[in-house]
C-alpha cells in the first residue's frame, strides 16, 4: 500500500474510534505563540499554570515587555527553564513589536503555510513546532506539529523512516497526509500516543491500528 493511502486510512480509522475534530481556536495567536513558549520541556499542567500567573500578574503583553527578565521569570516560574523562556517571551515580542507595529499576527492569515512558517521561525526562538501550532489552532492551516506522540506513532507506523529527525517528520507527514485531515490526525495521534501506543509499552494487543503498523507486523512475525 503506498503511504498516502496508508496515511488516509490510518486516519478514517483514528475518526471511528476517536471522533472528527474541527479547529476551534482556543486563544489569540499571540497567545498561543507565548504559551508554546512556556510549553517547552514541560507538561501542560505547569504549562497553563505559568500562563495563568502570567496573565493575572501582567494582563496584557504591553506591560510584560516593559517588566524585566527577571520578574518575568517569576510569574512564569512554574512552567521551568523561566530565565531562558522570559528571556524568549520578550524577545519574541518585541520582534513582533518591530516588524508589524503592534502585538498582532492577523496577517499571517493571508499567507501560504509556507510564507507563514517562514515569517514565524524567523523570530527568535521560533521554531517548525510551535510555528505549526500557532498556524494549526488559530489559523486552521494545514500543518502538522509533531510533539513526541506523533513523531512515535509515525515511526512505529511506518509513516516515516525509523532514522527521521522531528523537522523533516513534519515536512514527510504534510505531503502524505490528507490536508482535510491534519487537524484530526494531529489530535488523534497524541490521544492515541497517550493511551495506547504509550513509549514503553505499547498496547498493541488492544490497538485497532494493528494491520496497518510495520512495528505490529515485524514483532508479531518474529
Ligand atoms: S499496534 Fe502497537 S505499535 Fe502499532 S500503533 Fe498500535 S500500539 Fe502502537
Amino acid at each position: 500500500m503506498n503511504l498516502k493511502r496508508k496515511a488516509n486510512l490510518i486516519c478514517k480509522r483514528l475518526i471511528n474510534n476517536y471522533g472528527d475534530k474541527i479547529v476551534e481556536r482556543r486563544f489569540e495567536p499571540i497567545d498561543e505563540l507565548v504559551l508554546t513558549i512556556l510549553s517547552q520541556n514541560t507538561n501542560d499542567v505547569n504549562m497553563f499554570r505559568a500562563y495563568e500567573n502570567l496573565k493575572k500578574t501582567y494582563p496584557t503583553w504591553e506591560e510584560v515587555l516593559q517588566v524585566s527578565e527577571e520578574d518575568l521569570g517569576v510569574a512564569i516560574k512554574s512552567s521551568g527553564f523561566f530565565r531562558v523562556k522570559a528571556k524568549r517571551i520578550k524577545a519574541t515580542l518585541s520582534e513582533v513589536i518591530k516588524r508589524v507595529g503592534k502585538l498582532d499576527l492577523s496577517h499571517l492569515e493571508e499567507m501560504s503555510v509556507k510564507e507563514a512558517t517562514e515569517w514565524l521561525t524567523s523570530l527568535h526562538g521560533v521554531g517548525p513546532k510551535t510555528a505549526a501550532i500557532v498556524l494549526l489552532f488559530c489559523f486552521g492551516k494545514a500543518t502538522l506539529p509533531v510533539d513526541t506522540h506523533v513523531w512515535r506513532l509515525s515511526k512505529r507506523l511506518g509513516l516515516i523512516p525509523k532514522e527521521t529527525t522531528r523537522e523533516k517528520t513534519q515536512i514527510l507527514l504534510e505531503e502524505t497526509i490528507p490536508k482535510n485531515c491534519i487537524y484530526s490526525m494531529n489530535y488523534n495521534m497524541v490521544k492515541h500516543g497517550r493511551e495506547i501506543c504509550k513509549a514503553i509499552k505499547p498496547l498493541c494487543e488492544v490497538c485497532f491500528l494493528q494491520t496497518s503498523c510495520d512495528f505490529f507486523q515485524k514483532t508479531t512475525i518474529s
